[in-house]
């Protein structure tokens, strides 16, 4: 038996996923958020399975935006962080990528660039995120500057949120009228929410593109069922029972001894650890799903391993069984939840040695 860990991506889940944020945002074009390898399901192949309903995909940088070009990827590429050095331009202008600006280096480096095209340039607001953008009482002169230069050919509006996936926070209405207002009677099209406000519908009004990215790989970033019921889980990640063993009441599992079985327990062995992504503070608690029924993580989660409660298949042999870290049936929030993390992270930390399909 291979050491089985794999990642099952439903393609089709990530489509409908795509088509159920632009019915929500709709008459709003929607870019698919497909940066850090598509939140960990596979850059490339979710573009592909976007090609023909995406209106433009997000990346972070340009070498992700390289990768999807060097694929044959054709629809308009938004670079969400921009260009870093100023000869990333001659590709971004020679290759449609749209580029974020937020700062002034990057507005000089345009000045300065001699282009063969001009660039669609998304000039960033920091509406309250204080991550990246020019404040609200710098953004009409950035504008100005970008406005008159034959560098630019398009100029759209764009902020991020900082807490949308949090109902009772007042810093989302905030933004937007920030935003709003900052951007007054300037032309252009604007751009400013995430896959929690295409969720609750957080942007009334001009509102032209949305930025979805968690929703579209089936994860909720807000706790609320009638939300999240419409989304389809895209990954499923497995392992298998390597092991299986029966304990002594008061013997102690795994590092630390940090579970301690109250009875006669059968406990399984599975071929998954932190180091192919499974959060190492998922410890004891934490849900799994075992060839039809839901079980636990018992003790400390271990580099390659981690043991699970076998009590409920007292009587079979269950090496091989199938173990569903998350997936259908055991969500990758409830896992997030218990170590205390979230979605983005577990999907994104899934490490080179777990294999994907694509179904
Ligand atoms: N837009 C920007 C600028 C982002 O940084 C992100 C993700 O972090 C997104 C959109 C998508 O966010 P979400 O995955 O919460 O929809």
């Amino acid at each position: 038996m291979a050491r089985t860990a794999t990642a099952i991506i439903n393609l089709n889940a990530i489509k409908q996923n795509y088509l159920h944020s632009k019915s929500l945002a709709a008459p709003a074009k929607a870019i698919a958020t497909i940066k850090a390898n598509a939140y960990g399901h596979g850059a490339i192949e979710v573009a592909n399975a976007l090609t023909d309903v995406a209106d433009a995909f997000g990346v972070a940088c340009i070498e992700e935006a390289i990768e999807l070009r060097d694929a044959g990827i054709k629809q308009p590429i938004l670079l969400l962080e921009g260009f870093f050095t100023a000869d990333e331009l001659e590709y971004i202008s020679e290759n449609n990528l749209w580029c974020a600006i937020h700062n002034q280096h990057q507005l000089d480096a345009l000045k300065a660039a001699k282009l063969k095209q001009p660039v669609n340039v998304w000039l960033k607001m920091d509406s309250g995120m204080h991550r990246l953008g020019f404040l609200p009482k710098e953004y009409a002169d950035a504008w100005q500057q970008l406005s008159n230069l034959e560098q630019v050919a398009s100029i759209t509006h764009m902020s991020h949120f900082s807490s949308a996936d949090d109902l009772s926070s007042p810093l989302t209405k905030k933004q937007t009228e920030l935003f709003i207002n900052t951007i007054g009677e300037l032309p252009g099209e604007i751009s400013i929410a995430n896959s929690s406000a295409v969720l609750t519908k957080a942007v009334k009004g001009r509102n032209q593109w949305v930025r979805p990215g968690i929703i579209i790989y089936g994860s909720s970033p807000i706790d609320d069922d009638e939300l999240a019921s419409p989304l389809i889980p895209a990954m499923t990640f497995k392992a298998k029972v390597i092991s299986q063993r029966t304990i002594n009441k008061d013997e102690s599992v795994g590092y630390n001894g940090l579970w301690t079985a109250e009875e006669t327990t059968k406990i399984g062995t599975v071929s998954i650890g932190y180091a192919d992504g499974y959060p190492r503070h998922a410890e004891n608690g934490t849900p799994v799903f075992i060839n039809g029924k839901k079980s636990q993580i018992l003790g400390r989660v271990s580099m390659d391993m981690v043991m699970v409660d076998l009590s409920m298949f007292e009587q079979q042999d269950c090496i091989g069984f199938d173990v569903e870290l998350w997936g259908d049936n055991i969500s990758v929030n409830e896992v997030a939840n218990c170590a205390e993390t979230i979605s983005y992270s577990l999907l994104c930390g899934l490490t080179r040695r777990v294999s994907k399909t694509y179904i």
